[in-house]
């Protein structure tokens, strides 16, 4: 039975292998997310079915098993179900968060495992060396899953309240300073209950937890600005490293495999969106930047800027040789990416050179326009990364921004006081002629205005992407 399982595990770990190095394309995407969910199904029915401990007992707990299957599983699949596309990345959070609450929840049970068995050993001087150091190292996974599991868990939290507009970034004076000061107390608690061993120390233990808790909520809640990404793909490592922790409690190779792979992609992604928002780690690591000090109200006034209407901007598309669309956030609001790509076929048939520029940390999630424009089968080789865009921008007859707002910004390139300043942008500015289409003057996620509105090279283009986008087609159809 033990071999059959080891097989399945090492199956399970092979499919998440291929299904991770299958999401980097898009059009494998959908695919690879199968297999590794099929290899997970497989290690979970077998984990279920086959497992037995040392005396040969498999689990008995099957109603909680499978209530717990049932409930969850219809939970997950009704919430991905129903998520409109704007909603991904919150429900992307939360789904997170639940797999830090587990990892957490594993360490609570763990904990009160351990606890227990020790009860019923004599005291621990009689103890030998061997098995102390034994349970020191099991206390040390358990306590390293417990917090990083809860801090996974309230930050995830805290970043879905931000995201779906629930709650606004917070900083009160001297926050950075408290965080760290909490991050060394759980350290201190969590070095001190290893070394002194339960079964005393539980009252501490929920203490760890509680202040772990505490820790996530003020990591998360004065990031602000363009830093949210990064702290996503941060909480998204930490899940996988909380569930790796439980995989190590449980000697099972394919949560192992699991946690590992999710908290090494996701540090990898964090290194990278560190790099495409010009950021430090360390800094992401004890909050210390992102809180927006500008907020809308403080904003300056720039000038004057320009509208231009529908039909001119019509005449310009269908007559330029190269233009290049620019998507953001309010792309994926007014779900209009099919249009958008029926706008981009029926340019090319009237022989324009249309291409994408994709901002990394475009719309709401790491990735999310991407996947809004496979959603719409806009072929991958039409997509430009920003830097090989950047270089493309200066050629380029029309750039048309499609509910973008802060990738476009250039206060990140000459505004030290603003709150993206230092992230990498779209050099939109550098086109012939820059069409920004939003439904008004209100700023982006950053909470602040764009100079780009009010240069001279810019129109305006008011109104839903979507009703924008058929107008234009409509109207470029009559040319
Ligand atoms: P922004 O949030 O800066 O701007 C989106 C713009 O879309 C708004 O200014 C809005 O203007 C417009 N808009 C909204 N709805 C519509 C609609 N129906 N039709 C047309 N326009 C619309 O988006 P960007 O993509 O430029 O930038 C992403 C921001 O989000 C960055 O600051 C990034 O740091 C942050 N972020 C990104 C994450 C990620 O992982 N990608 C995660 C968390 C945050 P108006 O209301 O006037 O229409």
């Amino acid at each position: 039975m033990a071999a059959i399982l080891t097989i399945i595990y090492l199956l399970a770990s092979i499919t998440f292998i291929i299904g991770l190095k299958m999401l980097a394309h898009p059009s494998r995407a959908r695919r690879g997310n199968l297999i590794a969910a099929a290899g997970m199904a497989v290690a979970i029915a077998g984990t279920i079915f086959l497992y037995r401990d040392g005396a040969g007992n498999g689990l008995q707990n099957y109603t909680w098993i499978f209530s717990g299957l049932i409930i969850g599983g219809i939970a997950g699949v009704v919430a991905a179900r129903s998520v409109k596309m704007t909603a991904m990345p919150e429900m992307v959070s939360l789904f997170n968060g639940m797999g830090g609450a587990c990892a957490a929840l594993i360490s609570v049970v763990e904990f009160d495992h351990l606890v227990d068995s020790l009860q019923t050993l004599p005291g621990l001087t009689v103890i030998d060396a061997a098995f102390q150091t034994d349970l020191r190292q099991r206390l040390l996974i358990i306590i390293a899953g417990l917090v990083i599991g809860s801090i996974s868990f309230a930050g995830s939290l805290v970043a879905w309240a931000k995201l779906s507009g629930k709650i606004r970034d917070f900083i009160f004076r001297g926050q950075h300073t408290f965080n760290i000061i909490l991050l060394g107390v759980i350290f201190c608690m969590a070095v001190f209950l290893i070394v002194r061993l339960p079964p005393g120390g539980i009252e501490l233990f929920y203490l760890i937890l509680g202040l772990s808790l505490l820790y996530g909520i003020f990591f998360v809640l004065p990031i602000g600005g363009a830093d949210m990404p990064v702290v996503i793909s941060l909480l998204n490592s930490f899940t996988g490293i909380a569930a790796a922790c439980g995989g190590f409690l449980y000697n099972n190779k394919a949560m192992l495999t699991g946690g590992i792979l999710v908290g090494a992609a996701g540090t990898l992604l964090t290194i990278l969106m560190c790099k495409a928002m010009n950021r430090s780690l360390l800094n992401v690591l004890v909050g210390a930047f992102g809180n927006s000090h500008k907020s809308v109200g403080e904003s300056r006034e720039r000038g004057i800027y320009k509208e231009i209407a529908l039909s001119d901007a019509a005449m310009v598309m269908n007559y330029a040789q190269k233009i290049i669309i620019v998507p953001g956030y309010g792309l994926a609001v007014a779900q209009a990416q099919h249009t958008c790509h029926e706008l981009e076929k029926l340019l090319e048939t009237r022989g324009v050179q249309v291409t994408y520029a994709i901002h990394p940390v475009a719309g709401r999630m790491p990735g999310h326009m991407n996947v809004l424009l496979a959603e719409a089968d806009v072929s991958y080789d039409k997509l430009q990364e920003m830097e090989q865009a950047n270089d493309e921008f200066s050629s380029t007859d029309v750039v048309l921004v499609l509910g973008a707002n802060d990738v476009v910004n250039p206060a990140a390139k000459n505004d030290p006081s603003s709150p993206i300043y230092g992230m990498p942008v779209l050099n939109v500015e550098l086109a012939k002629t820059v069409i920004v289409n939003k439904r008004s003057m209100k700023p982006g996620y950053a909470g602040i205005e764009n100079e780009l509105f009010f240069q001279p090279g810019t129109s305006m283009l008011f109104g839903d992407a979507r009703e924008v986008l058929q107008e234009l087609i409509g109207e470029i159809k009559e040319l």
